[in-house]
């Protein structure tokens, strides 16, 4: 039975990839009095996070703010744009696309899965050739949308949403896009506008570094025209009502305003940094981690280099080791939390996540506890990782520092 009030020594680490550590900065900013949502003041901060949120997404366009988990903005996407029976293309990477596909199923879309058998699919990125394929035989564009995840959440595969425009160009095809890049908006590069994107699905306890609860829908042009023609019932997702009101910086109704107060200071945190150094910062950390996991002799969950994942590494533990007694064994004995193995790869694989405010010494500290715990369940590796990821470190100077310099 865990206790609920035992506080060991020290921070908890909070490995998994998402919800991510909340930076000290923006717990205290979350820490100011509520204020009425719809006085003067209010208006000032909505208009403000608004505006600020364009620019991670790489948008002109609206982006829509939900007192909500990703969920709930995955299922907005669907119900603003499409009509019961729609035909939706959708790819299975992992455990995330197939939630989607299910929520698609069960609000009466009729989802089509590609993707390549059995696990191959949850370590590889998307084939666009599969996508394009597809939309070139739909001569009648019964599909009205293509459904993907940019950064896979259970795997640590970042798949090429560029690709999957142009696979949708080449076709000739005019179903609209929707991409969830929940867990991939900034930590790893997302372009919502160049890339053409009609609904990009976000959501705050990830690359944002907020606690769950605030959750996007980026939207183009093209998808609010599908709106104002869709027939999926929906209320509280509608988007045009929120649209008009946040114009003038409100809400149609009472909005998360201590998670906006939070929201507003990621906003400055990330702007500050500069999203490329961002992602720079992102690529290092996972390089390093992957570096520690080559080096133990464990296979990354994702076998393309192409798409590996800045934002976690999903190592997969060989065969007789269940990898949710390893993560039990680290946490009883460091506090520290790591992912679980999701759907297909359950005890399989365990996720070390390193996005949002994560640093060199954070990740260091990370993979000690995964060393150590491995060697107690009594792993065989074939060298330390954590030496090869502080060799790795050690030899690049991290793009934060530089400002110092
Ligand atoms: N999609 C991806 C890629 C995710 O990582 C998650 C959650 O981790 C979700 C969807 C679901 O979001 P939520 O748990 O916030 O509802």
């Amino acid at each position: 039975m865990v206790k609920l009030d035992f506080h060991p020594a020290g921070r908890h680490f909070l490995q998994i990839p998402g919800p991510s550590p909340v930076p000290d900065r923006i717990l205290r900013a979350m820490s100011y009095p509520t204020i009425d949502h719809r006085g003067p003041e209010f208006g000032a901060l909505g208009l403000k996070v608004l505006s600020g949120i364009k620019k991670i997404f790489k948008t002109e366009q609206p982006v829509i703010i939900y007192p909500a988990s990703g969920t709930g903005a995955w299922e907005a996407a669907l119900v603003n744009t499409l009509s019961p029976g729609d035909a939706v293309l959708m790819y299975e990477t992992g455990h995330f696309a197939t939630l989607w596909k299910k929520m698609a199923d069960a609000l009466g879309l009729k989802p089509e899965f590609l993707g390549l058998p059995g696990i191959e699919g949850w370590r590889h990125g998307i084939r666009a050739d599969l996508i394009e394929d597809r939309l070139c035989k739909d001569s009648g564009h019964t599909i009205k949308a293509v459904c993907v995840v940019h950064n896979e959440t259970s795997t640590g595969v970042t798949s090429n949403i560029a690709a999957v425009r142009k696979a949708i160009d080449a076709a000739g095809h005019p179903a609209l896009l929707l991409v969830d890049s929940i867990s991939g908006l900034a930590s790893a590069d997302y372009r919502h506008d160049e890339w053409g994107v009609d609904v990009t699905v976000s959501g705050s306890q990830k690359g944002l570094m907020l606690p769950p609860g605030i959750s996007f829908n980026a939207v183009s042009p093209k998808a609010i025209a599908a709106s104002k023609v869709a027939k999926l019932p929906r209320a509280f997702w509608d988007w045009t009502e929120i649209i008009a009101m946040n114009a003038t910086g409100y809400w149609p109704y009472t909005p998360s305003t201590n998670l906006l107060y939070g929201l507003s200071e990621a906003l400055d945190m990330i702007l500050d940094e500069g999203l490329d150094n961002v992602f720079a910062r992102h690529q290092r950390l996972a390089e390093a981690c992957r570096k520690a996991v080559n080096t133990w002799g464990l296979p990354v969950q994702c076998a393309d280099p192409e798409v590996f994942s800045p934002v976690l590494t999903g190592v997969m533990t060989p065969e007789g080791f269940d990898a949710d007694k390893i993560r039990a064994l680290i946490y009883e004995n460091f506090d520290m939390s790591l992912g679980t193995g999701l759907g297909k790869m359950k005890g399989r694989m365990f996720r070390i996540g390193h996005l949002g405010e994560a640093n060199d010494l954070s990740l260091m500290a990370t993979l000690a506890g995964c060393e150590m715990g491995l060697r107690m369940a009594g792993v065989p590796l074939a060298a330390s990782g954590v030496l090869a990821a502080m060799e790795h470190l050690s030899s690049k100077k991290s793009p934060s520092m530089l400002k110092v310099a």
